[in-house]
């Protein structure tokens, strides 16, 4: 009896883990059940099994029986717990497709696939344009200048950058742009993020979400002919208004309206919108030609001939329209891109400046979902990641450079600690952006990966500001010319605020919209459920809900199996990252498991439960992040010396993500469902630990000296020898202070020994010359390195009146910018 027990279980547990389907469940059972029978003959115990067998294979292989007697019933309950949603809700979550996240959810990644996918690459066009134009304007940005002085870009950067077609990146060559891949436009933005967060912002906004690519996806070709070449030319600035004082992250409860009318353009009676709008935080909205506006569109007298409430519209209104205020500036922690509010009073515009003309009308928040669906990918990660990238060429060269207690600080634990974490985190961010903006030039808009990759590249990006200042110390703090951390430290909050502030896309945004977009059944389940004829809903639910139940126990099984045999099961792609790929398999199928165990507890107040829902979202994304870790290590050709790196990143990803199932079940408000759920997915305990010290110490050490690591870390950012180029000058020093090294030692030794007289460094070298201690050749190594050292760990100093704002009102900026009296 006991073994038949075994067996049936073993059978079972095969089933479940290979996600069989119904027939092959019922047929291995019939199976088991004859051999049982005829090895043993008929008796009480197997006509009960065979009694139990049939109550269950039928109703479930009988459609019609299922449906009555079981789909029936959970339909019911579905409808119960179904979370309501508004239009705008519907239209966000429905908002563009699913890329390796959805396998992630679907607790089963064929890593193959991932590895399989076109990596992201830049075409001889791009990378030339990168080499030529993105350098040379790179060459032209003073940071200082353009934060402290000018709080604006110089005249001569903004006409390049308008005459090099830097407006028009996502722009096809048809209109005069440059159509780029989504993969170059990041790089871009890299590069010169790298240098000035303002020139970064200005090119970024007018290639996002705004008028181009509204135009692009929604525009009448009258209005693609029309403002395309203009835009791509620079001959126009754009700027899109979404946001209002009244409507920041729930942008959709906006009272900027317009009231379809006639009214008079042009001398000519013409139908059209009479519109008021306040808005704020629009980025280039100061310098703007052409403003692309969201507002709410009413047709009381049904003009279009729709209804009276049509909608979130979109439409492109010239500066130069009579009636809009204009021109005033925020600003933005210290940071000097155009930024400032819009508004307008009954401002009359004619109905073919909606975008995609009256057709569109009413569909702008669909659009505009779609757009950022793809877009969120792009800028906010791309600054971030520039930082992360500048910081890792600076932090370890400036730790190698800087020496306290006879050593460089980059040798101390204390500050291996945030080098290591720049180093892995650098790498997890790089790897994660790469990986969105190569499924978006393979096609998709992944609107889940981009709010993954828009919440933790920006998060992480914060943090390492802060280790880099930390590293730094005082020479991060004090800003002027010589000061390469500070205005990004203080723009950090930025990229984190803008395109979704970030605690509403992590609470609300990615497991909300994962879990509906990603999981295979749950939107097949919500349509059907939704459906109003009652058969059709039902047969649609009966097998959407069938194929979820039978999920769901293979979730059960996986998870158990998995966490018992610590996955080592699992098939994996070969090599030193095969067990990274085999743990991430087996929180991908924990990670089903609970969300639909929340699902089913919650229902539909799941969506209300942030702190729960924000932690499945961070399962997903450290599963998506450590793909993408995997996926960009196995692209660079796997090599070892980055191990240190990778490792530390994939472990830090299984650490975050071992601790969100922590928390959740320590937060779950059923104990029995927790302790169950515990067992499940961790019956051998909680197994990972933050990366260890030694893992960390061998991270650091690549950052601080010019290693290949190093290289490939930092790869993209602008580091051309040029007068106002820091970073160049870091990498001087850094490689003179390598080579100084050893004679360093020699005369510190005959220091030790008394051979050595003199104070500072350069005395001390000269006795050591003079007492043929180090040749000649040694003595200018080491005074070179001495002179390099100095110049990058000096810091600015201004005279008050340099410091001090004067007011001359010369400049159109002249409440912002700032005259020396020198
Ligand atoms: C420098 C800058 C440039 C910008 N550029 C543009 C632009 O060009 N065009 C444009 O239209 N807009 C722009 N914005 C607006 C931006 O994109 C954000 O959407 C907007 O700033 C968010 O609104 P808010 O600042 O009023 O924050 P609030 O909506 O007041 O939110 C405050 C905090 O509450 C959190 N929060 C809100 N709701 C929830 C919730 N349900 N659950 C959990 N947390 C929640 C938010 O995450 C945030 O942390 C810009 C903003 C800035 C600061």
């Amino acid at each position: 009896m006991l073994s038949w027990l075994v067996i049936s279980l073993l059978l079972f547990c095969v089933l479940a883990y290979q996600r069989a389907s119904l027939i092959i469940w019922t047929g291995c059972f019939a199976l088991l059940l004859i051999f049982a029978t005829s090895f043993h003959g008929i008796s009480t115990g197997l006509i009960v099994c065979w009694l139990i067998f049939l109550a269950i294979s039928i109703p479930f292989n009988v459609k019609k029986w299922r449906q009555r007697y079981i789909s029936q019933y959970l339909l019911s309950f579905y409808r119960s717990i179904m979370p309501t949603m508004s239009r705008t809700e519907r239209e966000a979550i429905s908002a563009g497709t699913i890329t390796w996240e959805g396998d992630l959810f679907r607790g089963n990644p064929d890593w193959n696939k991932l590895l399989a996918c076109a990596p992201a690459k830049l075409s001889a066009e791009e990378q030339a344009f990168i080499d030529g134009p993105v350098e040379t304007l790179c060459g032209m940005l003073n940071d200082w200048d353009i934060t402290h002085n000018r709080i604006d870009l110089s005249p001569e950067v903004w006409q390049y950058i308008k005459d090099n077609g830097f407006f028009g990146l996502i722009i096809p060559k048809q209109y005069g742009g440059k159509e780029f891949s989504a993969y170059a436009h990041s790089q871009i933005l890299i590069k010169l993020g790298g240098i000035s967060i303002t020139a970064g912002s200005s090119i970024a906004v007018p290639n996002s979400l705004g008028p181009a690519e509204l135009l692009l996806h929604y525009g009448t070709q009258e209005q693609k002919d029309y403002y395309l070449p203009r835009l791509a030319k620079g001959e126009e600035v754009p700027c899109f208004a979404l946001t209002s004082p009244v409507a920041g992250s729930d942008a959709g409860s906006m009272t900027d309206h317009g009231i379809v009318c006639w009214g008079e353009h042009n001398g000519q009676k013409t139908l059209g919108i009479r519109l008021t709008f306040n808005k704020r935080y629009i980025t280039l909205a100061p310098i703007a030609t052409v403003i692309g506006l969201a507002f709410k569109l009413y047709d009381p007298e049904r003009l279009l001939g729709k209804k009276e409430d049509i909608g979130i519209t979109c439409a492109l209104i010239p500066r130069s329209t009579p009636g809009i205020h204009i021109g005033r500036r925020h600003f933005a922690l210290n940071t000097a891109f155009q930024n400032g509010p819009i508004s307008a009073k009954d401002l009359f515009i004619p109905i073919d400046w909606i975008i995609g003309g009256p057709e569109k009308a009413g569909k702008g928040w669909g659009m505009l979902m779609e757009c950022l669906a793809a877009g969120r990918a792009i800028s906010l990660p791309a600054s971030a990641v520039a930082g992360s990238k500048v910081l890792s060429y600076t932090a370890g060269a400036y730790a190698r450079i800087r020496r306290q207690f006879k050593m460089p600080i980059g040798k101390f634990e204390g500050v291996e600690e945030p080098l290591a974490r720049i180093a892995a985190y650098t790498y997890i961010m790089d790897s994660a952006r790469t990986l969105a903006t190569a499924s978006i030039d393979a096609g998709e808009k992944p609107s889940v990966a981009s709010a993954i990759v828009k919440y933790h590249v920006t998060e992480l990006g914060r943090k390492l500001a802060c280790d880099g200042m930390d590293i730094h110390g005082g020479k991060g703090i004090c800003l002027g010319p010589k000061n390469y951390l500070g205005r990004g430290y203080q723009a950090a909050p930025i990229a984190i605020t803008v395109e979704g502030a970030n605690i509403l896309t992590r609470n609300m945004i990615i497991f909300g919209q994962g879990v509906i977009r990603c999981h295979p059944y749950v939107l097949p389940e919500l349509e059907a459920a939704r459906l109003q004829d009652p058969k059709a809903a039902l047969s649609a639910f009966d097998t959407a809900v069938m194929k979820h139940v039978a999920f769901g126990i293979s979730n059960v099984v996986r998870s158990f199996v998995l966490g018992l045999t610590s996955s080592f099961i699992v098939q994996a792609p070969k090599g030193k990252m095969k067990r990274y790929y085999q743990q991430a398999t087996r929180f991908s199928s924990a990670f089903a498991l609970l969300s639909d165990v929340c699902m089913m507890v919650f229902g539909g107040s799941l969506k209300r439960k942030e702190s729960i829902s924000a932690r499945l979202g961070d399962i997903l994304s450290y599963l998506y992040l450590l793909s993408s870790v995997l996926k960009n290590y196995h692209e660079q050709g796997e090599p070892v010396d980055d191990l240190p790196i990778v490792r530390y990143a994939c472990l830090y990803c299984l650490f975050e993500i071992q601790e969100r199932f922590d928390e959740i079940l320590k937060n779950f408000p059923n104990r029995y469902i927790a302790w169950v759920l515990k067992i499940l997915i961790f019956p051998l305990g909680e197994r990972f630990s933050k990366p260890r010290d030694a893992i960390a110490h061998k991270a650091a050490q690549l950052l601080i000296s010019p290693t290949a690591s190093r290289e490939r870390l930092a790869a993209g950012i602008y580091v051309s020898s040029h007068q106002t180029n820091v970073y160049a000058d870091i990498q001087d020093a850094l490689v003179k202070t390598i080579a100084s090294e050893p004679i360093e030692k020699l005369i510190a030794t005959a220091k030790k020994d008394g051979a050595i007289i003199g104070f500072d460094a350069i005395e001390q070298a000269q006795s050591a010359l003079e007492n043929k201690v180090i040749s000649q050749e040694q003595y200018t190594i080491f005074v070179e390195a001495e002179s390099a050292r100095k110049k990058v760990i000096s810091v600015d100093d201004f005279s008050n009146d340099e410091l001090v704002r004067v007011t001359t009102g010369d400049f159109a900026n002249d409440e912002l910018a700032r005259v020396t009296t020198k």
